[in-house]
């Protein structure tokens, strides 16, 4: 473990903490261990109190206070001070962050306790702090102090259940969990998103790991690739196994057609004198322009070797060996967006496109746009009810809103995206949807200038309303990206 607590799981016993039933059970299978009985203590913690209680929780911090006070009275340079509170501090929870998100209230405690200790040991009276908390949490890489941060540290050490999940496809565990919440059919990642909603506090909290940070939105989940062996275990059209998207976002109308929808990827084709055919069936004959799309499609899967003898597997992209490491989740939770920004900005400055829709494209990424929001956070508006959408006058008018998610927008994105058989959920802020559409398939280049078009005409449309008092309808905005 990264913490560098070590635990012999084979003399080990697990004992149910007064949490579901089901938690240690699974934490049993987990760790290879035999399940105890209580009462006992973990970590000076007494167990039989609900983890969910406060006065649990108080415990814990005060086991924190009591266990840095011990280091009070020797000198410790400020290297020592973050030794001391990286591997004391963060391996205690250790245990309860492998199961549980923790509380913001006692994570805002166990940080209290860290920075006062960090910037002067354990007296009284407040020291100075020289550098903001946030910064002092940050990777050395990213400039920061190397401390761990706790609500990250808590998903990393969470994110193992998503590995196991994934990684035993048949295997007991799973199946007992696939019982009790439901998620035959549909991909592990469907039933996941839906278990936030059912369940034990447990497995709703292993759930909602995966869309809990803000920017970090999907980490768990687009962490795995799927890495096709035999093709057994995968479904052809729903799953994600070549490319980002499933086949059926992007050829919509050949999934329609097919007759076999529900098929694997080793049902689509054959084993044939010892090289792999892919066998496509259509319920109908095809058009030309549904020709061209099989060819497409054949294009797009040729390069995906199918193997006789091997599993499919799933691979977590950031180790070398496809294992799930806390250390990786870890780094990968941590590392600001800076580098998605950056690649984000770029990417507005395209020289097909005329430089004020790129230099509109950019400022929207940035959130910097003359949008009603924006007027008022400068007071040039002065009153909220004055910074509504100029489309719908029903929702503050940002960027975000004004440009994907309003209805008047979305009329015209839809009919875009008929238009380009494009089946697409729009991502929640511009800057996401922007680095998302670049993958649009088929026709890059051409969808990349229907996206400046769009932003550009949604944004004069909205001019003109305000100074012209012109009202555009949504053909006619239409008829303009056309
Ligand atoms: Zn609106």
């Amino acid at each position: 473990m990264v913490s560098g607590l070590k635990i012999n799981y084979n003399k080990s016993k697990l004992y149910g903490m007064n949490i579901e039933e089901e938690v240690s059970q699974h934490w049993a299978i987990f760790l290879n261990c035999k399940t105890g009985k209580l009462p006992m203590t973990y970590l000076g913690m007494p167990i039989g109190a609900s983890l969910r209680s406060k006065d649990t929780w108080a415990e814990l911090i005060s086991k924190i206070g009591r266990k840095l006070a011990g280091w009070k009275n020797r000198f410790l340079s400020l290297g020592g001070r973050i030794v001391i509170i990286n591997s004391v501090l963060t391996s205690l929870p250790v245990f309860l962050m492998s199961t549980y998100l923790l509380p913001a209230g006692v994570i805002q405690k166990i940080d209290a306790i860290r920075r006062k200790f960090l910037w002067g040991g354990c007296e009284e009276r407040n020291k100075i702090a020289w550098v903001r908390w946030v910064k002092v949490c940050k990777d050395r890489k990213q400039g920061g102090m190397g401390i761990k941060d706790l609500r990250m540290f808590n998903l990393a050490l969470m994110g193992k259940w998503w590995a196991r999940l994934v990684k035993e496809q048949g295997g007991l565990w799973r199946r007992v969990l696939l019982d009790k919440y439901g998620g035959e059919g549909g991909s592990w990642g469907e039933w996941i998103t839906e278990g936030q909603n059912r369940g034990s506090r447990w497995w709703k909290d292993v759930c909602k790991i995966n869309e809990l940070i803000e920017g970090k939105r999907d980490w768990v989940k687009s962490g795995f690739k799927l890495v096709i062996g035999d093709g057994a275990k995968v479904s052809f059209w729903r799953q994600v196994w070549v490319g980002s998207h499933t086949l059926e976002v992007m050829f919509p109308r050949l999934s329609y057609l097919s007759t076999d929808r529900q098929s694997t990827v080793q049902q689509m084709g054959e084993w044939i004198g010892g090289s792999w055919r892919w066998r496509l069936k259509w319920r109908r004959r095809l058009s030309t322009r549904e020709q061209d799309q099989e060819t497409q499609l054949r294009s797009t899967i040729q390069n995906v070797q199918i193997r006789k003898d091997a599993d499919d597997r799933w691979w977590w992209r950031y180790e070398k060996d496809g294992e799930y490491t806390v250390k990786s989740a870890y780094k990968l939770l941590t590392t600001t967006e800076k580098g998605d920004e950056i690649k984000c900005l770029k990417r507005c400055w395209n020289s097909t496109i005329p430089l004020k829709i790129c230099a509109f494209s950019w400022l929207s990424v940035l959130g910097r746009t003359p949008c009603k929001v924006n007027l008022l956070k400068r007071n040039i508006i002065r009153q909220e009810a004055d910074a509504m959408c100029s489309f719908c006058a029903e929702i503050a008018e940002n960027e975000d809103h004004l440009l994907l998610w309003c209805d008047f927008s979305g009329k015209i994105w839809n009919k875009n995206l008929a238009w380009w058989e494009i089946k697409y959920v729009m991502a929640r802020s511009y800057k996401d949807a922007f680095l998302q559409h670049s993958w649009a398939g088929r026709n890059q280049k051409g969808w990349q200038v229907i996206w400046y078009a769009t932003i550009w005409a949604l944004w004069s449309t909205r001019n003109r309303r305000i100074f012209e008092a012109k009202q555009v309808s949504t053909d006619e905005v239409f008829h303009m990206v056309q």
